[in-house]
């Protein structure tokens, strides 16, 4: 990456008597998903492993611990493998898996060199998570996102040897579930007006943000497939899902909304928890914000990011969801600022929202907005250094 800070067009006001600026290309998002990453990192390194069942993990020869699969290959996954499975469980299903563990600071040295390449196709990458990200590009029609997509795709085969599935569409939420659809290898992309007929035959499973519970919900209703969503109306799931009933139909219906992170808009990072039961006690919530914003906290430190506001949300037995936002004084970095912010913003949330009112909460979640890159800003600062004596990059 060339550490600049992304050239933004509509910035720019045009000179008195210039006439309108000229009309910006409409923005496509390419969700770019590396295929089974964790896996394709090691097979960089041991090519005589290509083709066979490879799982990366710890190792069950290390003993009965608790450790579960991180990323297994396509082989490994026909034999049912996947990742999150208890290591016992996979061992068991795949017997004569070749082993590796886990080696993260190779896997951030890699997304890293995914990102560089991913900029080179457009100053607007906004990375996901380690092996996925969003590339906005300003193109005037669907063949030339998908061009887009293939010079990336071609890209990151021969200069990293990776392979990515790719969902090109001009929402990013359809661009998501367009990449699942694409795995793996492949590129899928849907234009607008495809959008309802795309989403028609899929499980409400494959929209994002829609977990075992929600499905449930849905399914009372009768409702299974996205295209079985299209024909009902949001009242219909108020009391049960709350504005989230909208935006599920709004989506279905071929006219998905984009959530608050426009695109153009501030970057953001969440982690969040469901509890088994309604959780009404707040030294408990509190605790479970702690280590969400640890956790957090790590991720965004993994891709060298700052941050600048801190919310924390809490999703209700009701359905009912409340949040609260601090932004912090300037860009932080690190656990200490993100924990403290949020553990506060939890008391406080808990304090107002629930005193007397008997209800528990069932989802707490964690937000990080305003991101920066680290590398950017030291960029900035070597400016005011005498050339020559920056650090290299
Ligand atoms: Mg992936």
């Amino acid at each position: 990456m060339d550490g600049r800070t992304p050239a933004r067009r509509s910035t720019a006001r045009p000179l008195p008597g210039a006439g309108p600026p000229p009309a910006r290309a409409p923005e496509w998002a390419l969700y770019v998903d590396l295929d089974a990453y964790y896996v394709a990192c090691e097979l960089r390194d041991r090519p005589d492993l290509r083709g066979r069942t490879v799982i990366v993990g710890p190792p069950p020869s290390d003993g009965p611990g608790r450790g579960v699969v991180l990323s297994a290959s396509y082989e490994a996954r026909a034999f049912g493998v996947k990742s999150a499975q208890p290591v016992r469980t996979a061992a068991r299903l795949c017997p004569d898996a070749v082993w590796i563990p886990p080696d993260f600071p190779k896997y951030e040295r890699v997304a890293n060199e995914v990102r560089a390449v991913l900029r080179r196709h457009s100053p607007r990458v906004v990375p996901y998570s380690i092996d996925e990200a969003v590339v906005v590009a300003e193109v005037e029609s669907d063949e030339e996102a998908r061009a887009r997509a293939e010079a990336i795709q071609a890209e990151l085969r021969t200069a990293l040897g990776l392979s990515a599935s790719i969902g090109v569409a001009r929402a990013r939420v359809v661009a998501k579930i367009a990449s699942d659809r694409a795995k793996p290898g492949g590129i899928r992309v849907v234009t607008d007006g495809e959008i309802a007929s795309f989403l028609a035959p899929l499980s409400v499973r494959a929209i994002p943000g829609v977990g075992p519970r929600t499905e449930e919900i849905l399914t009372r209703h009768g409702v299974r497939t996205i295209g079985e969503l299209a024909s009902h109306e949001p009242q219909e799931f108020l009391r049960d899902l709350g504005g989230f009933a909208r935006d599920l139909i709004e989506l279905a219906r071929g006219t998905p909304r984009e959530s608050g992170e426009g695109s153009s808009g501030p970057r953001s990072r969440s982690a969040d928890r469901t509890f088994d039961r309604d959780e009404s006690d707040g030294a408990r919530l509190a605790g479970a914000v702690r280590d969400l914003a640890t956790e957090l906290a790590a991720a965004l430190d993994r891709e060298q990011l700052r941050y600048g506001t801190v919310g924390v949300a809490f999703r209700w037995s009701d359905f009912d969801r409340t949040e609260r936002r601090h932004n912090l004084v300037g860009a932080r970095e690190g656990p200490a600022p993100l924990v403290e912010a949020a553990v506060r913003l939890a008391h406080g949330l808990w304090a107002a929202e629930c005193a007397g009112r008997g209800r528990g909460v069932r989802t707490v979640s964690v937000r990080a907005e305003r991101l920066a890159e680290r590398l950017q800003r030291q960029a900035s600062l070597d400016e005011y250094r005498p050339t020559g004596t920056g650090p290299q990059r």
